[in-house]
């Protein structure tokens, strides 16, 4: 997961402030079930295994003067409303927003990253609610500067670039901020939209609301016959039970809940589609996929080949899941059965520095200087190692532009914990590298390259066990392993991107979105995608209710596409030598420097060409043929 603040300098999200992250209940992998059961706590870890905030802050003094800051410059800002047609004040006025976005950039992760680690502390709570409130003030007080923007005219805009020389520091930006100009409304039409904003996402808002407090489980019993209720993360974790009775239990009680309420789910997921149909229909985009895609300048092209490409394969999924089936010697093998290792490992615990060693040795084809900042990370306490009460769980990283990254674990000694170290150091080291060439408007990485290069460190290190496994046992057991990451995110993934597509389509043609519709559609592409080989169950079809990337639209398919190009990646690195590493290592310090296609591109992988997902699919396919001789 990589969590990262979308500050008014990120590209289009202008006055939008974010925390984005990965992985949850729509990536139903291996990996995220693993995290799912309580680690070990370390109530006194050693100083070296916890991270260095005293490089962001000496003093919370020192905090509190910043936010205090941080204000006084928002209201300077505002007062350049009304005057940004005029070279010099649009300057003065950009490179103050950008003054204060770093460093409430700053004082917003230093909160954040306190409160992580001290969740019921009511002063870290208390400091983070500040840093919120400040970062809301300061998005208020700057959002006039995207629409004055958009109606300049270009040659004015050139003109004014010519009398105040400073302000082409700030062309791209400025770009990037007019890019959807065309799609701006007259003053009194964007002031109605702006006042349907709330009440148009009531859908997203009641759907979490649904899914986090209101709706319950019914209890189920658990592999020693206790009843335990279930919650969403007891039932990720079910899914791993290696007793078919346990899974087919947690599936069934949460399925059967779905499918209770599954008039309301569906009259929100469709009202979340309606809502961003009208919003693109009211801004003359051709469409919701192309106004959601347009921001990060992705062709919708890239998206339908994505499908067609793997459904153009889509034998190779039916292939694992027939193998699937037989491994684990059932009858008939479901959905809830797709989740478990077919093949078991001896387990195992890795101490921290055993799995530093793993890392440090599984990300040699980065080369040397990867490899120094590698070290730098490990002995400067850029990560907090442990489970603590108190500590939020999971595991993400976060950086501040100026200093080193920050990254979160909860490290628990398992091969998991330390796929899960390579993940996240694969993200902090994308930031540094980035914040380290670029300067600061163009350091930030789009949301479409976020998780390549974590994905590309977790390759890296899976190859190398499966090359080196000790015996058949345990190669049968990482190829398991491997095949599962590209169910869970190439195969899965895709499938979910078909089915939102579908519904929008669907709806942009004005048709009704019920639930017997959904399911139905739903079910015919579970059929599809995953075969002859899974028995389907009757409350299969309302997994879409589950899927809560659903409502950040269009969004599922990166997951898709940014797995096939680390695989692609992955591959070039164990057998391309020193160019293609040079490559790879330009892409990262490119950061948002350019569009994400391009950045990609510099490192060697064009996803405009279908190729890409082709050789993911290949590496699939070389993998299953192995793991079918030896099964
Ligand atoms: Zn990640």
């Amino acid at each position: 997961m990589r969590k990262k603040l979308l500050i008014p300098f990120a590209g289009m999200a202008v006055g939008v402030w974010l925390i984005v992250g990965s992985g949850g209940l729509g990536v139903p992998t291996f990996r995220t079930a693993e995290r799912a059961t309580p680690p070990t706590l370390h109530e006194r870890p050693a100083i070296a295994d916890t991270w260095d905030l005293t490089r962001l802050y000496a003093s919370s003094d020192a905090w509190q003067k910043d936010i205090q800051s941080i204000v006084r410059e928002a209201a300077l800002i505002a007062s350049y409303k009304g005057k940004l047609d005029h070279a010099h004040h649009l300057y003065e006025a950009l490179s103050k927003q950008e003054e204060a976005s770093r460093k409430l950039e700053k004082a917003y992760v230093y909160a954040q990253l306190q409160f992580d680690t001290h969740t019921t502390d009511s002063i870290a709570q208390q400091r983070l609610h500040e840093a919120r409130r400040t970062a809301q003030k300061l998005t208020l007080a700057t959002s006039f500067i995207g629409p004055e923007l958009a109606r300049l005219d270009d040659k004015k805009l050139e003109r004014m670039y010519h009398a105040e020389k400073k302000l082409v520091k700030y062309r791209r930006y400025i770009s990037e901020l007019r890019k959807e100009r065309g799609h701006i409304l007259s003053e009194k039409e964007e002031k109605l939209l702006a006042l349907t904003g709330e009440a148009m996402g009531t859908a997203a808002q009641a759907y979490r609301f649904l899914l986090d407090t209101d709706l319950a489980f019914p209890s189920i019993k658990d592999e020693k016959g206790k009843s335990v209720p279930l919650t969403r993360e007891r039932y990720v974790s079910f899914m791993t039970s290696p007793k078919q009775a346990v899974r087919r239990r947690a599936f069934e009680a949460v399925y059967g809940t779905y499918a209770q309420y599954g008039n309301t789910f569906a009259s929100l997921l469709a009202g979340e589609v309606r809502r961003n149909v009208v919003y693109a229909q009211a801004r003359r985009y051709p469409s919701a996929r192309y106004a959601a895609l347009h921001a990060s300048d992705i062709p919708e092209s890239i998206y339908d080949q994505l499908i067609s490409t793997v459904r153009h394969r889509i034998h190779l999924l039916h292939r694992y899941t027939a193998l699937r089936k037989k491994m684990l010697g059932l009858s008939a093998l479901h959905k809830y059965d797709l989740y478990v290792p077919f093949i078991r490992g001896k387990k195992r615990e890795y101490t921290l520095s055993e799995a530093k060693t793993m890392v440090r040795e599984g990300l040699a084809p980065l080369g040397a200087e990867y490899q120094q900042k590698l070290e730098e990370a490990f002995r400067n306490r850029w990560m907090d190692v442990y489970s603590r009460t108190g500590k939020t769980g999971g595991a993400y990283q976060t950086a501040v532009y100026g200093y080193p990254p920050y990254v979160l674990l909860n490290y628990n000694g398992r091969l998991d914990d330390v796929l899960t170290m390579a993940h996240e150091m694969g993200h902090a080291m994308h930031s540094y590298y980035a914040n380290k060439t670029q300067n600061y408007l163009n350091a930030n990485y789009d949301i479409f390259v976020a998780e390549v290069a974590s994905t590309v460190n977790e390759s890296l290190l899976l190859r190398r066990w499966i090359e080196e496994a000790k015996d058949k046992k345990e190669r049968a057991m990482l190829l398991n392993r491997y095949l599962d990451t590209f169910q869970g995110t190439l195969f899965a993934q895709t499938m979910f991107a078909e089915f939102e597509r579908d519904i929008y389509q669907a709806a942009e043609k004005g048709e009704a979105l019920t639930a017997d519709d959904l399911v139905r559609r739903y079910r015919k592409l579970v059929a599809e995608y995953y075969g002859p080989a899974l028995t389907l169950d009757p409350n299969v079809g309302y997994e879409w209710a589950r899927v809560s990337h659903f409502y950040k639209n269009f969004y599922v398919y990166q997951y898709a596409t940014g797995f096939s190009a680390a695989t692609a990646l992955a591959d070039r690195l164990l057998h391309g030598g020193p160019e293609k590493r040079e490559q790879y290592l330009a892409f990262l310090k490119a950061g948002g420097s350019a569009p994400p296609l391009d950045v990609l591109r510099k490192a060697g992988v064009d996803l405009r060409n279908p190729e890409v997902i082709s050789r993911a699919l290949d590496v699939f396919e070389q993998a299953l043929n192995e793991l079918e001789k030896l099964a």
